[in-house]
């Protein structure tokens, strides 16, 4: 689950982190409690809000009302904001690029960092970056690393990093990237910006974990941004297999999605447009074992949601048990081969994953 930029920054004040007074707008009404000049961030789950005009420093009352409004309108990659971040405007001395992600390769934390932070960071020479493994035992040698590239006095680097840390683990996080990690003009070290994603699988232990801006799902887990491969099927037992038949045919899931006994059609709707978000699939495949799911409420929901949806990669789809006759006449009639086995799905999602 990707954080919006101010639920982010909340769990980061929670780890006693730097980050600027802002106030959430919810409305186009709304108006800050905050002296001028006032930074308007809309909050959007994107990056590159700044250079897509998401990002609007206002010195004055007097655009105040037009610029709430005109980011609230903004699309940013298509992503319409539900509330905005205002924020005190920060004399900035230095913007840092500093994060923490899980590499599951080696099994640990990574600490990536570079001293030019800010909208620009891709641009940065990949040599220049800092990018190594953290835990709790390595900080102060870290922070020595980390003083040296940022040229910046140790201790406000290593509380920072004790306290980031925390705020990572503490929260079962995926990534927690701060860029800007800004320098004010008066030395002191804040979070001007916060990118956090939490890992959807330690859901059980979260019950703090009440965000806005999206139902916390479950059964939904995101294993690989860059993924080939989307899977549904129904019961986690059943999903997992069918994650793990796509790795033994040397494929890249995408995710892992459970969408439960009850399917219907919003929720196959549902769970097809969430796959939307991975910009590499190839093939969606559909694994459901019906008892007291239909096969047929399956394929006419699948059918539904591919009219609702046409930009969705191929589909395919094993079915099996309560009401297959009824299914298979449904998808036929549309022209979409019902498939009775994992493997064929498998063999056809090969074809179309080169
Ligand atoms: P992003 O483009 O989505 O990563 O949005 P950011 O929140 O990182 O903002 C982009 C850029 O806007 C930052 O790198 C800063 O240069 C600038 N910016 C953001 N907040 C402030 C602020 O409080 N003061 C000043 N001077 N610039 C800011
Ligand atoms: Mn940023």
């Amino acid at each position: 689950m990707k954080l919006l930029e101010y639920e982010a920054k909340q769990l980061l004040a929670q780890a006693q982190i730097g980050i600027p007074r802002g106030q959430v707008i919810y409305t186009r009404t709304d108006t800050p409690q905050l002296d001028f000049p006032v930074v308007l961030k809309s909050q959007v789950p994107t990056g590159g809000r700044g250079k897509a005009g998401g990002v609007v420093i206002i010195e004055d009352d007097k655009q105040l009302e037009a610029d709430i409004r005109k980011l609230f309108n903004l699309p940013i990659q298509g992503l319409l904001p539900t509330v905005l971040l205002a924020e005190e405007k920060l004399a900035i001395q230095k913007e840092y690029y500093l994060s923490l992600l899980v590499d599951r390769a080696t099994a640990s934390i990574r600490l990536v960092a570079h001293p030019n932070g800010g909208v620009e960071v891709e641009a940065n020479d990949t040599d220049g970056f800092l990018n190594v493994e953290i835990n709790h035992d390595v900080i102060p040698e870290v922070a020595e690393r980390l003083q040296t590239l940022f040229a910046y006095p140790p201790d406000p680097l290593v509380s920072l990093l004790y306290n980031l840390f925390a705020a990572f683990t503490k929260n079962d996080a995926l990534l927690l990237e701060i860029n800007p990690l800004i320098i004010t003009k008066t030395g002191q070290l804040v979070c001007g910006d916060c990118k956090m994603e939490l890992d959807n699988a330690s859901a059980f232990r979260h019950p703090d974990w009440q965000f806005e801006h999206e139902p916390l799902d479950r059964n939904y887990v995101v294993l690989n941004p860059n993924g080939t491969i989307a899977t549904i099927a129904n019961g986690a037992g059943l999903a997992m297999a069918t994650v793990d038949a796509v790795v033994a045919r040397g494929m890249t899931p995408a995710n892992f999605l459970d969408i439960g006994g009850g399917a219907t059609t919003e929720n196959v709707y549902e769970a097809l447009a969430k796959l939307q978000e991975f910009f590499h699939l190839e093939a969606i495949i559909v694994n459901i074992f019906a008892g007291i799911t239909r096969c047929d409420q399956i394929a006419q929901a699948i059918i539904d949601a591919q009219a609702r949806l046409p930009h969705l990669p191929p589909i395919f789809i094993r079915l099996a048990g309560t009401n297959f006759e009824e299914a298979v006449a449904l998808l036929t009639a549309k022209n979409i081969p019902t498939l009775t086995t994992l493997e064929e799905c498998l063999d056809k999602a090969a074809e179309v994953n080169k």
